[in-house]
């Protein structure tokens, strides 16, 4: 077990707190999943891949974690408030669907993302539809400590009374004064006392479809909801943490909390943690923008913005190389250095495991693993783990080109270290070759090569150093040898 002295940045009181689970060894943890009536985007890899980390590792450091992450298949809103059209039911019209139909195919496809990134399976993966009767629950909690009302079929969080006793705003820093002037009047708020109330149940109009029994009307559940009831019931009236996007902080998350007080108890989640978002060169992505890039896009390379296609594991390695609390823009030359980058420390890998130890050390490896460790503990700090990798690599090449020696004890914590933070912590796996590189690339290589042999051999040097450089070009590396040649991309 190694230095279990995580401090992490609460979104909560606004400062990097020592990480003290509330029932040691166990971890609760939930994180906000997607709505699923979309394929899988950029937004949604640099939340899956953040938390990911953090999942990777506290079970590293041998804590025993519960990872819940939700699908939100009903509930969710177009404009993230209480207004407008279900974005399932939407979409299930808008192609002659069941909202169902919709739910599994982009829940489908999100898992094939999410695998294609290497992101572990949460421990419990809940749907909010299967959790309509716990969440008419909650309701009925909230409505009967008087912190909510009916009004018309719907129920309403009522967010003066319970600002009367708590602090709505603690999360996101919102005052209550700033949201009476900013919030618009919409259509259908006669329903709210106040603008910035939100609904618990909604009743549904006739064209609505998904639809349930309650109390109240027939009707559906609201979106704030469903995140409150799935994480109390899978971790416990307290938990430890709760994560999702910075864009979820308001409202989602403070309405979360203001449910939990009232119908769980006060302080019921002890960290909140955020990542920031994505930029796509320099702008906030989104499809009025026409700069919305799919995952499959980026793993295809078919979108207007891309100069080529780009590996999931380039996809994770980028978002790494990024704190998590930084914002983090997206182009083609960021990817392209990240590729490089990831290229080399795989390469390295691959030389650690083929390198040998002599009698006396010039490194000193447990240097390497304390500053790695450091970097995790503190905030989650990626980019920096990221950074000594790259400096153990500098290391591995001198060793390798015979600069530097190695004993053996050292060897192995150098491989330990460099092997379990590469790919057990930041959950990188070397890419397969494409088919392409392995059973066509090969043989027309050799088949070059062997031509530029012949040539020397006839002495026509202008042949053999025309082939020779026109490979360099393209980016190969070849090595004269004895019994030939060697020669890598
Ligand atoms: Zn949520």
């Amino acid at each position: 077990m190694a230095d279990l002295n995580i401090n992490i940045y609460n979104s909560l009181t606004r400062k990097k707190e020592k990480f003290v689970p509330i029932k040691y060894p166990f971890v609760g943890m939930y994180v906000c999943g997607p709505t699923v009536y979309g394929d899988p985007h950029l937004g949604h890899a640099r939340p899956a891949i953040t938390f990911d980390l953090l999942f990777r590792y506290l079970k590293h450091l041998g804590y025993k974690v519960r990872y819940v992450r939700n699908i939100t298949d009903v509930g969710h809103l177009e404009n993230d408030a209480d207004e407008g059209e279900d974005k399932i039911g939407k979409k299930a019209k808008l192609e002659q669907l069941e909202p169902m139909e919709i739910v599994d195919y982009y829940t489908n496809r999100y898992h094939k993302a999410m695998e294609q990134l290497n992101v572990l399976t949460p421990s419990i993966e809940p749907r909010a539809s299967g959790h309509i009767i716990e969440q008419i629950e909650m309701t009925k909690k909230i409505l009967e400590a008087g912190y909510a009302y009916i009004s018309n079929g719907s129920v309403y969080f009522d967010v003066l009374k319970y600002s009367e006793k708590y602090n709505y705003g603690k999360l996101s820093g919102r005052v209550l004064e700033d949201l009476y002037s900013n919030t618009r009047e919409l259509d259908g708020q006669h329903e709210k006392k106040n603008s910035f109330d939100f609904a618990l149940w909604k009743k549904a109009s006739p064209e609505h479809i998904m639809r349930w029994p309650s109390p109240w009307s027939v009707g559906f559940p609201g979106w704030h909801l469903e995140c409150s009831v799935m994480g109390h019931k899978y971790l416990g009236e307290q938990f430890d943490i709760h994560g999702g996007g910075m864009d979820l902080l308001f409202p989602h998350h403070e309405c979360e909390i203001a449910q939990n007080t009232v119908a769980v108890g006060e302080n019921s989640i002890k960290y909140w943690i955020h990542n920031n978002m994505i930029t796509i060169n320099g702008q906030k992505m989104g499809k009025s923008l026409g700069n919305f890039i799919t995952l499959e896009e980026i793993f295809t390379g078919n979108h207007k913005l891309l100069e080529q296609a780009y590996s999931p594991m380039t996809i994770r390695f980028f978002i790494l190389q990024a704190h998590y609390r930084s914002t983090l823009d997206f182009s083609n030359e960021a990817l392209k250095a990240a590729e490089k980058g990831l290229a080399r420390l795989l390469k390295g890998a691959e030389i650690l495991e083929k390198l040998k130890s002599s009698d006396s050390s010039d490194v000193n490896a447990t240097e390497l693993k304390e500053k790695c460790y450091e970097a995790m503990n503190d905030d989650l700090n990626s980019p920096i783990v990221i950074a000594n990798l790259f400096e153990a690599l500098k290391t591995i090449n001198s060793i390798d080109n015979g600069t530097l020696k190695i004993d053996a004890n050292n060897l192995q914590i150098l491989k330990e270290t460099y092997n379990t933070f590469l790919f057990d912590i930041l959950g990188i796996i070397p890419e397969k070759k494409s088919n392409a590189d392995s059973e066509v690339l090969k043989p027309v290589v050799d088949l070059v090569l062997n031509l530029r042999l012949k040539a020397k051999k006839e002495k026509d040097f202008s042949t053999s150093d025309y082939i020779r450089d026109e490979l360099t070009k393209l980016g190969f590396k070849i090595k004269d040898t004895k019994e030939g040649f060697e020669w890598e991309l």
